[in-house]
């Protein structure tokens, strides 16, 4: 099997989707200290260490995928946001990137209040103590059962969503004797993707209340008559992997606008303003986001200004984000199986895992990076897919890596920044077993969400 160097020259530039960078690293072996977690480093055998411990130990200790997440770095995400925000705003982390009983157990440690939207994930946050006065239920199609337990547990706040979640909270909080807090989601005409946001007039997507047409008014109108809630303010969440804040500035001002509204209406000034999650990382060296004190000032100042404009008290901020601190704190740590070069086109590298432990290449077009993790080379480099062993074209972790051309099977490979999205989107296709999370701290590796077996497949098959 030929495995020459591939010159990612001219030669591969047409296959590269436009935009794309087309020139490979200088340093193969480089770990880009953006994309990796903070106690990644690649040791003096050349490698790629988490915690102090080597992914080949790692490896073999665990097998083959798994993510390993870096406790330290995620401790120390969740201080940077909470810091940020300081007393005069809350920082909620939102679960559904990526949930399990230490993450709650950490997220309470460091002081962060915490997003739910489903049953599981508020079944999973109570299990492990987090209290439920800094719990926060999302989702626009709530069973009357999610509700029920919601309220029954005492949570901080639901967020809802239609006219008929607002009547059927204020029901079941009244048959329970209870009050409930609750935020009206709303949709202000904004939707931000990466590097721009679109404004639109119209809202075509199944989330929040209309601001524009009045709905949201509408919604703040019934709210406010029910004895069953307490309306606390009004949520807005405008997209995801968002790089900068015009997007949230256009946002606040058409909350804010509402909060006017309704004071001028109503004679009430509510409390709290939610603008959402959304914050971008780096999946590559192309990425470029914003530290958390810098979206916290922006914010601030946004909201301040904008409050002020309209002679309002500026109201209680939170913020929800969950791939901005949970994403950049895993890798995947996959082997290869296969490598499978394309004469005059690239060469495909197999791995052990594929689209069941990451759907977002396949979903949304992701990008990723892709380092040799076992061993440093220096080897050219060679243009690769870096591709899974499921039964569909598509199943591609990552479209176009450079990785050196003397990558073989048995290697190592570790894709950075899966932190969020990927065990908690993993599925069993072509009934495969889902990946172990395994936590990894100063030396110390943990398992906190154990691999699935053949056993845990054959169980829910009754026959
Ligand atoms: C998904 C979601 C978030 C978190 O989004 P990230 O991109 O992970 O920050 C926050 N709030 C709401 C309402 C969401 O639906």
């Amino acid at each position: 099997m030929s495995r020459s160097a591939h010159p990612a020259g001219p030669r591969y530039a047409d296959v590269l989707p436009e935009g794309h960078y087309t020139a490979p690293p200088a340093d193969l072996n480089a770990l880009d200290a953006h994309v990796w977690s903070r106690t990644v480093t690649r040791d003096a055998d050349g490698v790629i260490t988490v915690g102090g411990l080597k992914a080949t130990a790692l490896a073999e200790e665990f097998g083959t995928p798994a993510y390993f997440l870096d406790e330290e770095d995620f401790r120390a995400r969740c201080r940077a946001w909470r810091d940020a925000f300081g007393t005069e705003a809350d920082v909620f982390y939102a679960g559904k990137a990526f949930l399990s009983r230490a993450i709650v157990r950490w997220i309470h440690e460091e002081d962060l209040n915490l997003d739910v939207c489903s049953s599981g994930e508020l079944l999973t946050a109570l299990d492990a103590g987090m209290p439920a006065e800094r719990i926060a239920l999302h989702g626009n199609n709530k069973s009357t059962e999610e509700i029920t337990r919601a309220v029954e547990a005492g949570v901080g706040r639901i967020v809802v969503d239609s006219f008929q979640e607002i009547a059927r909270v204020a029901h079941i909080a009244e048959r329970l004797g209870k009050r409930q807090r609750v935020l009206i989601r709303v949709t202000v005409g904004v939707e931000a993707h990466t590097h721009e946001f679109i404004a639109t007039a119209h809202e075509d997507q199944k989330f929040g209340l209309a601001l524009g047409g009045g709905q949201a008014a509408e919604a703040v109108r019934r709210a406010l008559k029910l004895d069953g809630l307490e309306l606390l303010g009004i949520h807005s969440h405008i997209g995801s992997q968002i790089f900068d804040t015009s997007g949230f500035e256009v946002a606040a001002h058409r909350v804010v606008g509402l909060l006017r509204q309704i004071r001028d209406e109503h004679g009430v000034e509510l409390p709290e303003i939610d603008l959402g999650g959304g914050l971008g990382i780096a999946y590559t060296s192309e990425d470029d986001p914003r530290e958390p004190y810098e979206i916290a000032t922006a914010l601030r100042e946004i909201v301040t200004r904008e409050c002020r404009a309209a002679g309002l008290t500026v109201p209680r901020l939170s913020v929800e984000p969950g791939r901005a601190i949970v994403g950049p704190t895993a890798f995947t740590l996959y082997e290869v199986g296969t490598v499978k070069e394309l004469p005059g086109l690239r060469t495909y590298v197999s791995v052990d895992g594929g689209m069941s432990d990451n759907i977002r290449t396949a979903l949304y077009d992701a990008e990723y990076s892709v380092a040799l993790a076992s061993r440093a080379s220096t080897a050219e480099p060679m243009l690769a897919r870096v591709v899974g062993k499921h039964c569909e074209s598509g199943d591609i972790v990552v479209r176009d890596a450079f990785l050196p051309a003397d990558t073989a099977p048995g290697d190592l490979l570790a894709v950075p920044a899966t932190g969020a999205y990927c065990r908690s989107m993993a599925s069993n296709y072509n009934h495969a077993l889902r990946p172990p999370v395994v936590a990894v701290k100063d030396g110390t590796a943990r398992v906190i969400v154990r691999r699935e077996t053949e056993e845990d497949l054959l169980r829910l098959d009754v026959g």
